[in-house]
């Protein structure tokens, strides 16, 4: 079943700023190019007794433009605005704004702005990147992704020094609202229950996507989400908040970890 819902993406970026200046978020214009703005959302921690115990989640969403179920994502999680406590998020709600009005992978030069993040050629991501040299080291990244030929939901774990694992609780709190791909080869890589632990290079690769980067020089944890494209575009934007949810929750008890 082939489901190729647009969005316009200008007015869910409104709604998303709305959503942010209402519960108190910052918002940071970090790149303008042909009509379209890049921003940068950030919530401080409430508690701000002890600024040390603060949890830092990196949350990114938008970079590939046919796929929307991430910036409605984004959207969901701002208007319901549920955060641990001690929780500080840097979010950026889409980062391939010109992909949706085009309802492309894309950005408008034809460049797949995540596989750009090594020697960046796209003004995006050159933006993006020192908007991040900008920003401390996180705790945790989340990428929000769909892909159109799974069937159902997986995920992308990096965990080079084998911390606690999050990706069973994103995948069983994912597994109530959408079915995991239970491929035991997804992507051509080797899956377990919708898990793929790539065990990555970066420096054996040329083409970086986004999480490469992120991983290489701004956290030591992170995940992939990919909803799959071939169920509804409510189903999919409920996997991923889900997902967010079950990792963001799991960082609230956890020990602070830089
Ligand atoms: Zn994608």
């Amino acid at each position: 079943m082939y489901h190729g819902e647009t969005i316009d993406i200008c007015a869910v970026l409104r709604e998303i700023e709305t959503a942010a200046r209402s519960h108190g978020w910052c918002s940071e214009l970090f790149h303008e190019t042909g009509g379209f703005k890049l921003i940068a959302l950030r919530r401080s921690p409430l508690s701000i007794r002890n600024p040390q115990s603060a949890i830092r989640i990196y949350i990114s969403a938008g970079i590939h433009g046919d796929e929307p179920a991430g910036p409605l994502a984004v959207l969901r999680l701002l208007q319901k605005n549920r955060w641990p406590e001690n929780a500080e998020i840097f979010l950026l709600p889409c980062l391939n704004p010109a992909g949706f009005t085009l309802n492309r992978r894309e950005n408008a030069g034809g460049i797949d702005l995540n596989r750009d993040y090594r020697n960046p050629q796209s003004d995006e991501v050159r933006a993006h990147i020192a908007w991040l040299e900008r920003q401390p080291r996180f705790d945790l990244y989340l990428c929000l992704h769909e892909d159109w030929e799974s069937r159902g939901f997986y995920l992308y774990e990096q965990n080079p020094d084998n911390r606690p694992s999050l990706a069973e609780k994103i995948n069983a709190a994912v597994r109530e609202i959408c079915p995991i791909d239970e491929s035991e080869s997804i992507e051509g890589r080797a899956a377990h229950r919708g898990i793929i632990r790539p065990g990555i290079k970066p420096h054996e690769r040329p083409d970086w996507p986004e999480a490469f980067y992120l991983i290489a020089n701004k956290s030591r944890q992170g995940y992939t989400l990919e909803a799959p494209s071939d169920f509804p575009l409510a189903t999919r934007v409920n996997a991923l908040v889900a997902g967010v949810n079950a990792a963001v929750a799991t960082q609230d008890s956890a020990p602070h970890l830089f």
